[in-house]
């Protein structure tokens, strides 16, 4: 089935809260996928496309941090958004240095969330349409001279971030 709906990987230990925001999200323009902990964030965005993710800082185990490092190191056009109730300049910085696209403290207004989530989005689309044009031109400049599984090789680079 397609559907033009954003694909919302949400992470966050409090269950409550979990399931409470992707009730909220869900009516929206949202296709939400809510765990519980970053490991299993990390193994769904393997399994299923996502788009953008939310993710909590402070969880059992791997943490938000880590959390994103992993998801940007794997995704490189997905676009995270930290919401966390333990923010500090700090893990604010480094979240940002880390690639987060931005950092949100609870409690959040449901409408500046949403705000963020689709600019996020918009992002995400963007970086996506960047890496075709990449595509595009590398696929111009080496289709001459090169065998189809070198060039295949190079667009999986490419999709990469590399
Ligand atoms: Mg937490």
């Amino acid at each position: 089935m397609i559907d033009n709906k954003i694909n919302l990987l949400i992470v966050d230990d409090e269950e409550q809260f979990l399931s409470s925001i992707k009730k909220s999200l869900e009516v929206r323009e949202f296709n939400v996928t809510a765990v519980n902990r970053g490991e299993k964030a990390i193994q769904v965005a393997r399994e299923k496309p996502i788009d953008i993710a939310l993710v909590d800082l402070k969880m059992p185990g791997i943490d938000g941090e880590e959390t994103l490092k992993e998801l940007k190191k794997e995704h490189k056009w997905m676009e995270i958004v930290i919401l966390t109730g333990h923010g500090s300049v700090n893990s604010a910085v480094e979240c940002t240095k880390s690639g987060a696209y931005k950092y949100l403290q609870k409690p959040c207004e449901l409408d500046e969330l949403l705000e963020a989530l689709k600019d996020a989005y918009q992002k995400r689309v963007m970086n996506k349409n960047d890496i075709e044009d990449k595509k595009m031109n590398e696929l111009l400049k080496i289709s001459i001279s090169n065998s189809p599984r070198e060039i295949l090789r190079r667009l999986q680079e490419i999709d990469r971030g590399e």
